[in-house]
């Protein structure tokens, strides 16, 4: 019997004891949420950035067990339901297609290249492989921004 460890794990990372009590680790069927009160030892990434404070960490865990670095977001808010931001970025993750050309915060970035927010006309450049981030200008893609975490908003150009 072997366990499948390849899996989007999430970290809510929080040294505030009162946002911890509220979330507990549990797994799900395609990610695992977990409540820690340090970074967990991610294996080296360029894009891996220096983390520091509370942050929700999404990483995925290859079947050795090694966990890289996908993205995360800084400062998690309590007026938010941080199981489903979870839950959106792994059914997010794990879709292949975009939607009418457009894509979704999370999803893996196919090709290299520049791409248009097309809410607010910032254009950002993305790696292949690296995934979709929130658009810094607009906030799509954030939990607490205009649009659903389900629609996607990135076009290549
Ligand atoms: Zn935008």
């Amino acid at each position: 019997m072997s366990e499948n460890l390849d899996k989007i794990i999430v970290f809510l990372v929080s040294s505030n004891a009162e946002l911890n009590s509220k979330y507990s680790s549990k797994e799900y069927f395609n990610f695992e949420f977990i409540v820690s009160g340090a970074i967990p030892e991610l294996s080296k990434n360029p894009g891996n950035p220096k983390l520091t404070g509370d942050n929700l960490i999404f990483t995925r865990r290859n079947k050795n067990g090694d966990l890289s670095y996908l993205t995360h977001r800084p400062k998690p808010e309590k007026n938010f339901d941080w199981i489903e931001v979870a839950q959106s970025f792994a059914y997010n993750y794990y879709n292949l297609e975009s939607e009418n050309g457009f894509w979704r915060w999370g999803q893996i970035v196919p090709e290299d290249g520049s791409y248009l927010c097309r809410d607010c006309g910032f254009i950002g450049d993305f790696l292949a492989g690296e995934v979709f981030p929130i658009c810094d200008v607009c906030l799509d893609g954030d939990p607490g921004g205009p649009i659903p975490l389900s629609e996607g908003y990135w076009e290549l150009v």
